[in-house]
């Protein structure tokens, strides 16, 4: 079963992805996870992507698809893929049909965390704050601005997302607003009914 958790910054996908994979032996393939490692790592790549990640802003579509590529290819055999954080653009998204289409896999389902806007500002600064009270590194695009840029990204390209999969009919809401369990509940129930 492969599934993409859909939602904006801050909607919990992070939280809800390595929920489902301590509890249904599923994989989380996070680009955003893949292109810090790059960045941490020095990689050429990850120099490239650094500022523009810095800031807020998306980065080119060939790299991100080349990175889950890699993955898909590397793990296959598992209890299904959660795509956290891609695809986020449309090329992306038609990218990500056609690789699972050549490997024989299905997208199972679109689970889309619905979040409230002032609530999604409120839980980054917040991540942001503890972090930085528990001496943990605090991510660079978890301020104030690159936030602000974010939005922006996810509204332009990748809010579009959610009208093209509910055309293709794999979309579900979910309300991502509850606890970290509620929500978990309502997406495990997509699961077991897809
Ligand atoms: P995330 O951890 O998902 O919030 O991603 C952090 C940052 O990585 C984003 O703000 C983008 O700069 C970059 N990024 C992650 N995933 C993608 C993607 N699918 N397409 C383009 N940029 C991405």
């Amino acid at each position: 079963m492969n599934i993409i958790l859909l939602g904006p910054p801050g909607a919990g996908k992070g939280t809800q992805a390595r929920k489902l994979e301590a509890e249904r032996g599923m994989v989380q393939l996070s680009t955003g996870d893949m292109l810090r490692a790059a960045k941490t790592s020095g990689t050429e790549m990850g120099m490239k992507v650094a500022a523009i990640m810095d800031a807020g802003q998306l980065v080119t579509d060939e790299i991100v698809i080349g990175l889950i590529e890699e993955k898909l290819d590397a793990r296959a055999d598992n209890g299904g893929f959660i795509f956290d954080g891609f695809p986020r653009t449309l090329p992306q998204a038609d990218a990500l049909g056609e690789l699972l289409e050549r490997k024989g896999a299905t997208l199972d389902a679109v689970i889309e965390l619905q979040v409230n806007d002032e609530i999604l500002v409120d839980r980054i600064v917040g991540r942001a704050r503890e972090a930085a009270a528990a001496g943990e590194p605090v991510r660079a695009d978890d301020n104030a601005e690159s936030l602000r840029v974010r939005l922006m990204e996810y509204y332009k390209k990748t809010s579009p997302l959610i009208g093209y999969y509910w055309a293709k009919g794999d979309l579900v809401s979910v309300d991502g607003l509850g606890e970290i369990d509620t929500v978990a509940g309502e997406v495990a129930a997509v699961l077991d009914r897809s």
